[in-house]
């Protein structure tokens, strides 16, 4: 690990009820409360985001958004907006995951609005990215990751970039058990990164967080932290035990 703060996500998805979010939550900040030097944030479901918050409120663990619709206000029955976000406490937001991209169909246009949108709020902006396997089988890793990088940057601005955080995210990694090796891992990072550093600077491109997410949990978390340019981990099962997930956050303090 460099001189980044790592950053771990909790995506609890479409997952927990009001009262047991709360519990999941309030074991989350008891157990965090060392981690000083490691950012912590959940993303729960949208109904509970307020509950939630009065949960987590000023503590180290930060309140976080699976989505959002890039438009101010409308006619968007369903859809929730940055500036709604805002008004509840939330802090980041998720832009462009897996199951957004390939179960509802976004499109870069869409994820690349999304992220201005996010950011125009003062949002932290986590930009998801990956492979499918047949896109990894047939050789085109970085060619995808990178056609996303680029897609879903095409509207941020070099300032803008200390709120980005990519999380490369295999999709035949999410939610299956299987894991990237950190070897695999490792060298896709490296590659976003420097990329980033094509697109922006280098200086941007050292100080932008690059997460690592797919099956994450405490077995594997180490080995992956331990890698020059993984900057913590988005979680998504293992975040809903906070035994599991306070013990990734702890994996950190080892890299
Ligand atoms: C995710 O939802 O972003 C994720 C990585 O899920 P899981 O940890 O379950 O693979």
């Amino acid at each position: 690990m460099t001189q980044r703060t790592p950053i771990i996500g909790g995506n609890w998805k479409m997952n927990t009820g009001l009262e047991s979010g709360m519990n999941l939550a309030s074991c989350v900040v008891d157990g965090v409360r060392e981690c000083v030097s490691c950012d912590v944030v959940v993303y729960p479901p949208l109904p509970f985001l307020q509950a939630i918050e009065s949960v987590v409120g000023t503590s180290a663990v930060s309140l976080g958004s699976q989505n959002l619709w890039h438009e101010e206000s409308g006619a968007f029955t369903g859809e929730v907006s940055a500036s709604m976000l805002n008004e509840l406490g939330v802090a980041s937001v998720l832009v462009g995951h897996s199951e957004r991209r390939h179960v509802f169909g976004e499109s870069e246009e869409q994820i690349a609005a999304k992220v201005v949108s996010g950011l125009r709020q003062g949002l932290q902006v986590v930009l998801c990215i990956g492979e499918t396997l047949d896109e990894r089988e047939s050789g085109e890793t970085l060619n995808v990751v990178l056609s996303q990088l680029t897609s879903g940057l095409s509207g941020v601005e070099p300032p803008q970039m200390k709120t980005i955080v990519i999380a490369y995210e295999p999709v035949w990694a999410i939610g299956t058990g299987k894991t990237a090796t950190p070897q695999d891992a490792q060298e896709v990072h490296a590659v976003i990164r420097s990329s980033i550093g094509t697109m922006y600077d280098s200086n941007i491109a050292q100080q932008t967080r690059i997460q690592y997410g797919g099956s994450v949990k405490p077995e594997n978390a180490a080995d992956l932290f331990a890698c020059d340019d993984i900057d913590g981990a988005l979680v998504g099962g293992a975040s809903l035990s906070a035994d599991s997930f306070v013990a990734i956050v702890k994996a950190t303090q080892h890299s």
